[in-house]
């Protein structure tokens, strides 16, 4: 299976491993003829406002936002959730988002007091709970009825999906736990 990491900005690398590990062949996009052929797509974390300004200039926001339209799976993890979302609050104001997920997202919603934590989280889906690594993560503060959630932390919603989209507020990609990174390829 092809699958795509936006590879822009960000820890692309980490989520080259995981895709690896999971058995997948991770390709790196960072130009339009990258995505051809691709099965799914992952938005690493990093920054979603120089993703965004990389996604216009490199023509790949209009490409992406065609093959998402199409169906095409996408996962995204904290920036890369923020850029899949409907709604972000606290971002650039041209920031434009792919609106591929129905959710609400704030930057860096955490506060500065919980920039960056760790936790242990049940996910549904997965047998056992994941060590999250939350670094300047986004809050989800709004949830369409089409969303499932598969975890929560404090309440608030930390791993989304609906359809072929999953997001997820944390960083799977940094904790050596490829369980998130199979889920997704499962659904492909
Ligand atoms: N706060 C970052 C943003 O707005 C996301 C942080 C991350 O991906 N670790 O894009």
């Amino acid at each position: 299976m092809k699958i795509g990491v936006l590879a822009l900005q960000g820890d692309v690398r980490e989520h080259r491993a995981a895709l690896s590990e999971c058995g997948a062949s991770p390709i790196e996009v960072r130009t339009t003829q990258d995505l051809s052929g691709l099965d799914a797509l992952v938005l690493p974390g990093g920054e979603s406002t120089t993703l965004s300004l990389l996604l216009g200039s490199s023509g790949l926001w209009d490409a992406i936002q065609e093959r998402l339209r199409d169906g095409m799976p996408a996962f995204g993890t904290c920036a890369g959730m923020i850029l899949l979302a409907k709604e972000i609050s606290d971002g650039r104001a041209d920031q434009q988002p792919f609106a591929a997920i129905d959710i609400g997202v704030r930057r860096n919603g955490y506060g500065r007091q919980l920039d960056s934590f760790e936790t242990d989280l049940a996910v549904e889906g997965l047998d056992a709970p994941m060590h999250a690594v939350f670094i300047r993560a986004p809050v989800v503060e709004r949830t369409g009825d089409g969303v499932e959630v598969l975890a929560t932390q404090s309440g608030d919603p930390v791993v989304c999906r609906q359809g072929a989209v999953l997001v997820s507020s944390f960083h799977p990609e940094l904790s050596g736990d490829g369980r998130l990174h199979n889920l997704f390829i499962q659904g492909v």
